[in-house]
């Protein structure tokens, strides 16, 4: 094997690691979230995350996923982010607001079922994948 070969072996096998991880990370989100163990988005939250204008930039930058993965931070704002740009169906972002207690949407009690926290899992994944610069 040659050092090219090496290197990309190394690359691959660093990528399937982060796919694991991701997979891991919104697992466990969405497990955490349903238990209500996930604040509203506010003090608890990643300023990055947190902090989007309406023309949806992030002031103070956005480039804090990865670390958010790495140090199993389930940010309430990411699960937000991660909604909204993956275009999650109706039913996961009432569940997400429901379980984060978002003012104003947690009046009526969503469904919970197997495939609304797919749905959300799923967002989760495919946001945390391109934040990370690999392919959903
Ligand atoms: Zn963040």
């Amino acid at each position: 094997m040659n050092e090219q070969q090496l290197r990309e072996e190394g690359r691959s096998m660093n990528e399937q690691q982060l796919r694991a991880k991701i997979d891991r990370f919104a697992a466990e989100y969405v497990r955490q979230l349903f238990a209500g163990k996930i604040d509203a988005p506010g003090p608890s939250d990643c300023w990055g995350c947190y902090l989007v204008a309406d023309t949806g930039e992030h002031p103070l930058g956005s480039d804090c996923v990865l670390g958010h993965i790495e140090e199993k931070y389930y940010v309430p704002s990411l699960l937000l982010r991660a909604l909204k740009a993956e275009g999650a169906s109706q039913a996961a972002k009432h569940a997400a607001a429901y379980h984060l207690r978002l003012a104003g949407l947690q009046a009526t009690r969503p469904v919970s079922n197997g495939a609304v926290r797919k749905d959300i899992i799923l967002a989760l994944r495919k946001f945390c994948l391109k934040e990370c610069g690999l392919k959903a």
